[in-house]
């Protein structure tokens, strides 16, 4: 039996291409994203010109039969820059849920405006979060009301932190359709472009990820089509029925989603930890104290090599899980949530280290590496706060309801 972890050919040349964007093309604009806190169109419009933004450069990532291109792909990214990676990556959220839960008529209607053209870039948001329903989605309050009359779908409430919400072409919207069912009476919805009743806050000020736009959204007697349901109604009706019946099946099957899409959010979080690394190691060499350079201290050196090491092994559980997602493996030892937890936590030490290394200069805004330990921090929030992810990973290696 054959094992390796090279890459191949085809990756490489992946791999490469991203990278010479992310160094020529984000890298440059970094600093000034991030304190304009804006979305950066042109960037978002250079990288649809050259296909590095758009629905089949998704297609062509996801379908990678390894399931590496992904992650290979946003850790380039992620290592160019955290907060202009989320303005190109956030679309991703929404189209994941189309993927997910709609059928292959609604992904080819509402994936490519998601992201509009080359001319006209648009971004994709999906909006799930809620004020009172963050890590407890069944609190969810939202609420869906089909109007049989017009074949519509109501939808009222408010939802928190989204990325792109307001200023995306297409809002994918969740919300509780049968609120005795918990979260498993909840459904996903598409809310086209200029629809009536959806407004957003001003852009939320953030620590870090400033290049990303995120706000609160508020629907307000939206009303969408019946096809806008993602699955189809039918599809709805028959999951309802299970649950009313107390059958299992629906909570597994959202639970695989989640562990499919972690190792994609963990190899951005592994770009920024990289990219930090990188930062400090080559400045240790450089920074010269008591006559030698800096890292000939061990303090120094150990500190990078403890770096290295904990983001070579953040990256293997990234690319395994990857792998058995792809490979329709079982997640039986939450093997998607450890990835995300470890690349997360990872991300956060690694970018403290790399201020400590580079000293007074690291605190500054000179060095890219204060931004890096503002942004790594997210990823022990978002996609699942890194005491979800243990709670994911202890239930399923124990098999207890741990709280
Ligand atoms: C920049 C940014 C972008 C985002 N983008 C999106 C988006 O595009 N779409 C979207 O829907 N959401 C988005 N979010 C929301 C994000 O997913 C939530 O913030 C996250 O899930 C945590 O929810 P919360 O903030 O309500 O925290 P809470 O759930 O209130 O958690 C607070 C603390 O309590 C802990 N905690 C909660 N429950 C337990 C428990 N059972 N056991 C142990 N500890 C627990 C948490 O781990 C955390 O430390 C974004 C958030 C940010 C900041």
């Amino acid at each position: 039996m054959e094992f390796w972890l090279d890459l191949n050919e085809e990756q490489n040349d992946l791999r490469e291409w991203v990278h010479g964007f992310a160094e020529s093309v984000i890298r440059p604009g970094a600093s000034e994203w991030d304190e304009r806190e804006e979305t950066p169109w042109p960037i978002l419009q250079e990288a649809a010109k050259i296909g590095l933004y758009g629905f089949e450069f998704l297609i062509n990532t996801w379908s990678d039969s390894s399931g590496l291109s992904l992650p290979v792909v946003n850790e380039e990214l992620f290592w160019g820059d955290a907060g202009i990676g989320m303005a190109l990556s956030g679309t991703s959220l929404a189209v994941a849920a189309i993927y997910g839960s709609g059928t292959p008529e609604q992904m080819v209607e509402w994936v490519p405006q998601c992201f509009g053209d080359e001319a006209d870039p648009k971004v994709g948001a999906f909006c799930s979060t809620e004020p009172e329903a963050g890590s407890d989605v069944s609190a969810m309050r939202t609420r869906a009301v089909y109007d049989e009359a017009s074949d519509e779908w109501v939808l009222n409430g408010q939802k928190a932190y989204a990325t792109n919400g307001g200023i995306a072409n297409v809002h994918v919207v969740t919300a509780s359709v049968e609120p005795s069912l918990g979260s498993r009476g909840q459904a996903a919805f598409v809310v086209p472009p200029g629809t009536p009743g959806l407004a957003a806050s001003r852009k939320l000020r953030k620590l870090g990820l400033r290049a990303s736009h995120t706000a609160d959204v508020f629907l307000d007697d939206v009303r969408v089509p019946g096809p806008c349901l993602l699955g189809g109604k039918e599809a709805l009706d028959a999951r309802l029925a299970r649950a009313r019946e107390g059958k299992r099946a629906s909570g597994q099957a959202s639970m695989r989603t989640f562990e499919l899409s972690r190792p994609a959010v963990g190899a951005q979080a592994l770009g920024i930890a990289r990219a930090a690394y990188e930062y400090a190691l080559e400045y240790a060499q450089t920074r010269v104290q008591f006559g030698r350079p800096i890292v000939d201290n061990q303090a120094i050196a150990f500190a990078l090599a403890d770096m290295r090491t904990e983001i070579d092994a953040a990256r293997l559980l990234v690319w395994r899980a990857a792998w058995m997602g792809r490979n329709d493996r079982p997640f039986s030892a939450g093997e998607g949530s450890m990835s995300k937890l470890k690349a997360g936590e990872v991300a956060v030490a690694v970018t403290e280290k790399a201020v400590q290394i580079l000293g007074g200069a690291g605190y500054l805004r000179d060095h890219p590496v204060e931004r890096m330990f503002r942004d790594a921090k997210i990823y022990t929030i978002f996609e699942g706060t890194s005491e979800i992810q243990r709670l994911v990973i202890s239930r399923a290696i124990t098999g207890r309801q741990i709280r």
